[in-house]
């Protein structure tokens, strides 16, 4: 096994390329979490070279909604899901009075 990482080679350790050979020839499958990587495995389609891509994670911030947004944003979504709702059903009432008034049939 040949470890390469950004302190021992920084030349051999650029994402995508293959460690071995150098070529942008990674073919990736996985993808998992380990302590603070995100780590996947690959293969070299130029040498045929295999191992696993660590990918440091850093904390970068949050994005969020408090619960009081999750209210408003559920119960905007459920006010249009009505409205919606509500348009189908008047459209298929109109249609429906059409096709009675057409027979005669109020
Ligand atoms: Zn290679």
């Amino acid at each position: 096994m040949t470890y390469f990482n950004n302190e021992t080679d920084a030349n051999n350790s650029k994402p995508f390329h293959c460690p071995h050979c150098g070529e942008k020839s990674l073919s990736y499958s996985g993808g998992y979490l380990n302590d603070d990587y995100y780590i996947y495995d690959f293969v070299c389609r130029n040498c045929g070279t295999t191992g696993v891509e660590y990918n440091l994670l850093t904390f970068n911030g949050y994005e969020y909604n408090t619960p009081k947004e999750e209210d408003e944003a559920a119960k905007q979504e459920e006010i249009e899901a009505a409205k919606h709702a509500i348009s189908i059903a008047e459209e298929r009432i109109r249609k429906a009075k059409e096709v009675l008034a057409m027979y005669g049939e109020e």
